[in-house]
């Protein structure tokens, strides 16, 4: 069967790295006789200057007809006096496809130990966590929320608020890709204080009797928030709300100390749900290195070898892509951003990067 993705390459070095995964994408389908459909469609500042408009209709119409989306990154300060900035129009698409689950891999690469945050000896046994965060409820939605005069004092508030039925499917994503992982779920609530998180966790074993080959545990966000740095290694999935998934995915992020090796995935459901989803890489634009072909592309490719799992249902396509990009590392070749101080040989440029692992794959 045909798929068809979208690419939306964006702005500043997002049309770099989105040009990287092409030439791998076309050795995938070079190596597992298998052909996608790729159309590309304009987003954020380059929309803006084409059409006045961040999101145009037409990518809209082209993102809902696709399997899945691969985008670059938006924005620039080119654009920063737009009353419509870029990254309205990435917020509006991910609305627009109602994308609830947002999953961030954190992964120390056993090359790049070196560039964590945490001490050698406590990555040395291998991170492999992805964060699995509920992105369009709780306290961020919450209503009421607002400041007003109470007293004639000033306050602020917010509600965390949560249905069974948002817990309910943002469990079923994380459930989902545990099993094409070590099959291990932490569920992370404050459920010692929290109302919402005594529900959380209520529902969230419920939901895991449709689960039963997939291990589940819980911590208090407290003590995650600990046990990420002292011992990262414990962790596959963890599942989390807003909040604590806003906060504990970059946590998880700063132990592999890499922006430029960061995908993410963010999803309307597990694809058996008949779910579809935006992967892209955690980075932004990056306008101070765009153009000069210096970009890392890694965590765009590593963002496509997460769509071949997880939407296109092709894990041998996604693991062929991984193991290309752990391969020229393990040959010492390092974008700048990724090169160790006293870093000896040439440094990849970007384009140099995507021959590389697409001739790997
Ligand atoms: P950024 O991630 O673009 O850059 C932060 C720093 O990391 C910069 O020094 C940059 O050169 C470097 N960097 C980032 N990605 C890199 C890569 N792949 N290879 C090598 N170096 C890399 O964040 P910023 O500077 O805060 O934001 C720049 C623009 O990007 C802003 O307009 C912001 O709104 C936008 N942004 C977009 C997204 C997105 O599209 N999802 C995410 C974050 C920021």
């Amino acid at each position: 069967m045909n798929k068809r993705i979208v690419l939306l390459p964006g702005d500043g070095i997002g049309p770099e790295v989105i040009a990287q995964c092409l030439k791998v994408l076309r050795a995938v389908e070079g190596k597992f006789g298998l052909t996608v459909d790729t159309e590309e469609a304009l987003i954020g500042g380059a929309a803006i200057d084409a059409t006045g408009d961040p999101l145009p209709e037409t990518t809209l119409a082209a993102c809902r007809k696709a399997d899945a989306v691969l985008l670059g990154a938006v924005g620039g300060p080119q654009w920063d006096a737009c009353p419509r900035r870029p990254e309205s129009g990435l917020l509006a698409l991910r609305k627009q496809l109602d994308l609830f689950a947002n999953l961030r891999p954190a992964v120390v690469f056993p090359e790049l130990a070196e560039l964590s945050a945490l001490h050698p000896r406590t990555v040395e046994k291998g991170v492999d966590i992805l964060v699995v965060r509920e992105l369009t409820g709780g306290l961020y939605f919450g209503r009421p929320a607002g400041e007003e005069k109470r007293g004639g004092r000033r306050v602020a508030f917010n509600t965390m608020i949560y249905s069974e039925d948002e817990i309910r499917r943002i469990a079923r994503a994380a459930f989902s890709a545990a099993r094409s992982r070590s099959g291990r779920v932490c569920s992370v609530d404050k459920s010692n204080v929290l109302h919402v998180g005594r529900l959380w966790r209520t529902v969230v074993e419920e939901t895991h009797r449709d689960w039963p080959d997939v291990e589940l545990s819980h911590l208090y966000v407290d003590n995650c928030a600990m046990q990420i740095i002292i011992n990262p290694a414990q962790f596959d999935v963890i599942l989390t709300g807003n909040l604590f998934g806003d906060i504990l995915s970059d946590e998880a992020a700063a132990v592999t100390g890499s922006l430029g090796m960061l995908p993410s995935a963010s999803l309307s459901g597990p694809a058996e749900d008949g779910g579809t989803g935006i992967y892209e890489p955690v980075h932004g634009s990056a306008p101070d290195i765009a153009g000069r072909d210096t970009a890392n592309p890694f965590a765009a490719i590593l963002s496509l070898a997460m769509m071949l799992r997880m939407t296109l249902g092709l894990p041998e396509a996604a693991d062929a892509v991984e193991k290309a990009v752990r391969a020229v590392l393990r040959e010492g070749r390092r974008t700048a951003d990724i090169a160790a101080v006293g870093h000896k040989g040439a440094i990849l440029g970007c384009n140099e990067a995507g021959d590389l692992t697409a001739a790997k794959v």
